[in-house]
């Protein structure tokens, strides 16, 4: 799944192409990609709004309108594109939903497996569920950390997965985070002492930045707007690596599950927790 460095990468490439734009139409074949809406209604209330800006908050696209904010998810296989009106790209037979623009492009939303999910609200509170902190806000510090670990129970890879408490790190970034920070991800978020969560923090942004500079991971679905693949997964250092030797140790890779996930780590560089 598409996580913040993914989804930061999409939308810094459409936002030049839609900013100012009318939206002239709004098609879909797939009434799902609207939740519970009503797709007549949403796609109606589309019809003629200018794009006003194009923002990420968590793994969510928001496209602000000048009235109205249309956030877009893109769950396992959602990709999102501008193209011109008769361009053919390779993800086009998937597409389910479209906003045709006054400049004769379209924004077309591909998504194979159709979990993706646009949702019209009058602001950003009704547009997406409620969501914990983004990673670069500045508000956002160690000790904000530390007060929303301090006494919970749950392993720290579960608490890093929660929307609610951080928005936009998913299982790649999760385990790539607790590696540099030398964090067993099982480890019960309790037993973290200070200094262990300022390297956490300072992890977080550390792998979320470089991820965005390579321009997302593309492991499985996930592609950039014009189609190619990011760099991010040549860099990483435990995702997806099991069996392989670790880059500081050399140790092999292991994997386990923790809440239902595929979870990478070092069992030399992460020490598991005391019992
Ligand atoms: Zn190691």
């Amino acid at each position: 799944m598409p996580e913040l460095p993914e989804v930061e990468t999409v939308v810094r490439s459409i936002r030049p192409h839609l900013c100012g734009r009318v939206i002239t139409g709004a098609w879909h074949d797939w009434p799902r990609v609207f939740g519970n809406d009503d797709p007549n209604i949403v796609t109606a209330r589309l019809e003629n709004r200018q794009i006003r800006g194009v923002d990420r908050r968590g793994k969510y696209i928001l496209i602000s309108l000048d009235q109205g904010v249309l956030s877009i998810h893109l769950r396992m296989t959602g990709r999102l594109y501008v193209a011109e009106k008769e361009a053919v790209h390779d993800a086009d037979r998937w597409v389910h939903f479209r906003l045709e623009l006054d400049d004769g492009r379209a924004l077309r939303f591909s998504d194979s497996r159709k979990f993706g999910r646009v949702r019209l609200g009058d602001q950003v509170a009704t547009a997406i569920p409620e969501l914990g902190w983004e990673p670069f806000d500045p508000r956002f510090t160690a000790a904000v950390l530390a007060e929303a670990l301090h006494n919970r129970q749950r392993p720290i890879k579960v608490m890093l997965l929660d929307q609610t408490i951080i928005a936009g790190i998913g299982n790649i970034y999760a385990d790539e985070s607790l590696h540099m920070a030398g964090i067993h991800p099982a480890t019960p978020a309790l037993q973290l002492g200070g200094a262990q969560i300022e390297g956490l923090y300072t992890a977080i942004q550390a792998v979320l930045a470089q991820a965005i500079t390579h321009e997302g991971a593309s492991i499985n679905w996930y592609r950039k707007p014009d189609g190619s693949r990011g760099a991010a997964q040549d860099s990483l250092h435990v995702y997806g690596r099991e069996g392989q030797p670790c880059h500081t140790c050399g140790w092999p890779i292991a994997r386990t599950t923790i809440a239902q996930r595929g979870t990478h780590y070092c069992p030399r560089c992460q020490v598991p927790p005391t019992q």
